[in-house]
């Protein structure tokens, strides 16, 4: 049977029988009672899990990252406006504007980002909800 670590959420091959009883984790070394709660599947949800719990790490890595790059674009942007042959009003304002877009655009992907982390959330609880 598999537990799940409540210290570093490792997931741990126990023998059968050990539910409710105290089992050391082969990872941390940490031992804590192979609760009901603990006992993990190997069906779909466990799969789900997973997944959720890889998109959350990969969109906490991915968003800096759209942050700088767009970041980036949106430096690039304004040197190019700011040697650019217009009075300096008009340049404030594409600067003003370079910003702005990239403001919205960090926004509009943060909100995309958490939407995916919902919906996979929504998903998890669907199935937690089903199996009970
Ligand atoms: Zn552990």
């Amino acid at each position: 049977m598999k537990v799940q670590c409540s210290q570093c959420q490792e997931i741990v091959e126990i023998p059968d029988g050990y539910a409710g009883k105290h089992v050391k984790c082969q990872k941390c070394g940490q031992s804590f009672i192979a609760s009901h709660k603990y006992i993990y599947e190997d069906s779909s949800a466990g799969f789900w899990a997973f997944r959720t719990m890889l998109t959350t790490k990969l969109i906490i890595i991915i968003f800096p990252v759209w942050c700088i790059i767009t970041g980036l674009v949106a430096i690039g942007w304004i040197v190019k406006m700011a040697s650019g042959p217009y009075d300096v009003q008009s340049k404030l304002l594409k600067i003003a504007i370079a910003i702005f877009v990239w403001l919205l655009n960090v926004c509009a992907f943060r909100v995309v980002c958490e939407g995916v982390i919902v919906i996979y959330r929504i998903h998890d609880t669907l199935e937690e909800i089903r199996k009970k």
